[in-house]
């Protein structure tokens, strides 16, 4: 039987606080009627006790026997309910209770019965008569035999309470039970109403409604931590959604131009517009290429774009993998009479190497692409307290202000034109901003159209720090 977590919640509640009730009941009752019962018996003892003493105090007044204060003593032990009988040394009996008042001790007989017999039917009691010798000046001048009840009694007054003891316990469990009760129905809606929520989420996230977030605050950690993962989920999936439906719309953006060129060109070839020359083939050609191109890139893309993306990390000298690198873009910088200028030391960083080389490659290249011959290019390594910074600076074209907050999104290219020259896709730094984010890090630029561009790396020196390094 499948129970709510509420209901199964607020049940263990009151089974474990029935249980301990019980328990303490039992307890407390066992212990009470023991210890009740000791105390009624030694009670019993000091009344007896009293009552020889009287009878010695009245015998020493006279140093023998009064009848009348007898008479006194015998009368005052009935009203408070013993039956005495008391003989002088020779056994022959001076005063007996039974005899003053037969009635009266037969009430106290029954009552006896009565009262034990009603709390305890299990146990056997019977009448006895205790024996206690009266003393004077260590001489034995009697006894007094004094009734009572085995193999123990308790009067009205001890019955009564014990009665008010059972009913206090009974009352304080019912009150605590109730506060079980609701206490344990507040914490359990508490504990259960964001986990209703969780599910409310996780059926709209499993609908594809991803829009939706949990607010609900709990003290409860785990829910805390349910809650987060859980709108972290959402998050994650909604963001997927949205890359998913830009790289669509995207893609179909790219596209659209070189189809619509490539279309327009074979219609005119075929309708006989145009001459199948070499130069109409070569343009028809070139839309072809960039049209792989595209395609090609786009799996790139989905790669990098993904939140998952995974990273290798090494250690390693990020000053001497960038020095290894220009090596190979040497003939560029002869062919565009490009002056390029390299400045820092060596710099370990714990990072994805391959990753931070294709950032590199995409900074430098786009330097090379963007600057007019004769220019500069200056690349440099800072090591800072908290990061590490990668700096490429160029004296080329620039971008505009109004181009700057749009260069980091995919297929963005700030010069058309001028791109469609140099083969630029405006992916490279959509990827590279992809990488720096996976690292944690930063990518800035700072720009002045026809004076030049200044590309920022930042990697946090958390993932640099206490490495020893396998470089
Ligand atoms: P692309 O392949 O077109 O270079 P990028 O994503 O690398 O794609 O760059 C996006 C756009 O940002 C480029 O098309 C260009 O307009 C601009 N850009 C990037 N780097 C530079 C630079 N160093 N100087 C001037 N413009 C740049």
């Amino acid at each position: 039987m499948k129970l709510m977590l509420r209901t199964k919640f607020s049940l263990y509640f009151i089974i474990f606080f029935a249980f301990s009730f019980i328990l303490i009941s039992v307890l407390t009752n066992t212990f009470a009627h023991k210890y009740f019962k000791e105390y009624v018996k030694l009670n019993e003892e000091q009344a007896h006790k009293s009552i020889v003493s009287a009878l010695e105090h009245k015998y020493a007044e006279n140093a023998t026997w009064n009848m009348e204060l007898l008479d006194i003593i015998g009368a005052n032990s009935l009203e408070r309910g013993f039956i005495i009988k008391v003989l002088d040394e020779f056994d022959n009996l001076l005063w007996d209770a039974t005899i003053h008042n037969e009635g009266m001790c037969q009430r106290i007989i029954q009552q006896m019965h009565y009262n034990m017999n009603s709390r305890y039917p299990h146990i056997e009691g019977y009448y006895i008569e205790k024996t206690y010798p009266v003393y004077y000046h260590s001489d034995n001048v009697g006894t007094v035999k004094i009734g009572s009840y085995g193999p123990f009694y308790m009067s009205e007054y001890d019955l009564a309470f014990l009665d008010t003891l059972n009913r206090i316990i009974f009352l304080v469990g019912s009150f605590s039970l109730l506060c079980a009760l609701f206490f344990g129905s507040v914490m359990a809606r508490r504990l259960t109403n964001p986990i209703s929520k969780v599910i409310d989420n996780a059926q709209l996230i499993s609908k594809g409604d991803f829009s939706a977030r949990i607010h609900e605050e709990s003290s409860t950690l785990e829910i805390c931590q349910l809650t987060d993962t859980i709108n972290n989920l959402a998050k994650s999936l909604e963001k997927q959604e949205i890359l998913k439906k830009r790289l669509t719309s995207d893609v179909a953006h790219e596209l659209r131009t070189p189809l619509a060129t490539l279309q327009s060109h074979m219609e005119a070839l075929i309708d006989g517009i145009w001459e199948p020359e070499i130069e109409r083939l070569k343009s028809c050609h070139e839309e072809i290429v960039r049209i792989s191109k595209i395609v090609e890139i786009l799996g790139q893309l989905a790669k990098y774009e993904s939140e998952n993306l995974s990273l290798s990390k090494t250690t390693f000298d990020i000053f001497g993998q960038i020095q290894n690198l220009l090596k190979h873009f040497e003939s560029d910088f002869i062919n565009n009479k490009l002056n390029c200028k390299l400045s820092g030391t060596k710099t370990l960083i714990h990072a994805d190497k391959d990753k931070i080389t294709q950032v590199a490659i995409n900074l430098i290249s786009n330097a090379i692409k963007y600057t007019n011959e004769g220019g500069e290019i200056q690349i440099s390594i800072d090591n800072f307290e908290n990061t590490v910074k990668f700096t490429v600076r160029d004296t080329g074209i620039g971008i505009s202000q109004e181009d700057l907050p749009h260069i980091f999104e995919r297929f963005y290219r700030a010069d058309k034109s001028r791109n469609r020259m140099t083969g630029g896709s405006g992916i490279g730094l959509t990827i590279s901003k992809a990488i720096i984010d996976s690292h944690n890090g930063k990518i800035e630029v700072k720009s002045t159209l026809g004076e030049g561009s200044e590309f920022t790396v930042h990697i946090p020196h958390k993932e640099v720090s206490n490495i020893s390094g396998d470089y």
